[in-house]
């Protein structure tokens, strides 16, 4: 086996484990695999070992792979920080996003959805306490600009993002997983159909897991330290 296949196998044993030590089905929690940085080659040596969803956080270099990588029936999610200016072919070649923070971008990733595919698949990145970045929502303004992001045509909203701080600290790692869950379940309460919690990275998917993700963004675990120089 490929060292990318022996990774991807060790993560899904990961998730297995700490899907059965909250009690949940581990198919409720699905694998992205984080392919930023990363070449075609490593990309496909995971397609070869059946891993289907990939993520990317820059827009030229995604589109440029999934234009170099067709026929594989792969998913596409672009998960970084996304400026108006870049919008359109990220609506036009992805299927999701997941870092969705306020409502004129998703304003314009609805209206430039190409009419033939099927609507983008959104999350709302929220800014939930001890996050790293600046990026995503105020926690109180996401119940609102889920509303209105529920009713683009475009889009179809499926739930929450966010991206705590790093730390080895598995109480202090569950924490704003868990405030992340709160705000999920109020949400759905006021009767948005959300069913996607985009949380979990390869030093804190266990934490993100006990707390309710269902889909864990996994890039190191997978292929190893990126090297940005
Ligand atoms: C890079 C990245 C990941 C993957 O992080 P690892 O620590 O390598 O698993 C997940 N989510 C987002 C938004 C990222 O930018």
């Amino acid at each position: 086996m490929s060292a990318i296949a022996d990774n991807l196998q060790a993560v899904q044993s990961r998730i297995a484990l700490a899907a059965a030590a909250a009690g949940r089905s581990p198919d409720t929690v699905r694998l992205l695999a984080v392919s930023k940085t990363w070449p075609l080659a490593c990309i496909l040596e995971a397609a070869e070992a059946g891993q289907r969803a990939f993520g990317e956080n820059y827009v030229q270099e995604g589109i440029d792979k999934i234009a170099a990588i067709t026929g594989r029936n792969l998913e596409w999610h672009f998960i970084g920080p996304l400026q108006s200016n870049k919008s359109r072919p990220v609506a036009e070649h992805f299927d999701w996003v997941h870092s969705i923070e306020r409502l004129k971008i998703a304003e314009r990733l609805s209206a430039q959805r190409p009419a033939f595919l099927p609507p983008l698949q959104v999350c709302i990145q929220v800014n939930v306490s001890g996050e790293a970045s600046k990026s995503g929502c105020a926690p109180d303004e996401a119940p609102a600009l889920c509303k209105a992001i529920a009713a683009l045509p475009g889009l179809r909203l499926r739930g929450l993002m966010a991206i705590p701080e790093p730390t080895d600290d598995l109480a202090a790692q569950r924490q704003p997983f868990r405030q992340l869950r709160e705000i999920y379940e109020h949400i759905r309460a006021a009767g948005l159909p959300l069913d996607t919690l985009s949380m979990g990275m390869s030093h804190d998917l266990e934490a993100a897991i006990a707390e309710g993700a269902t889909i864990v963004r996994i890039g190191t675990a997978i292929f190893g330290e990126r090297n940005y120089a």
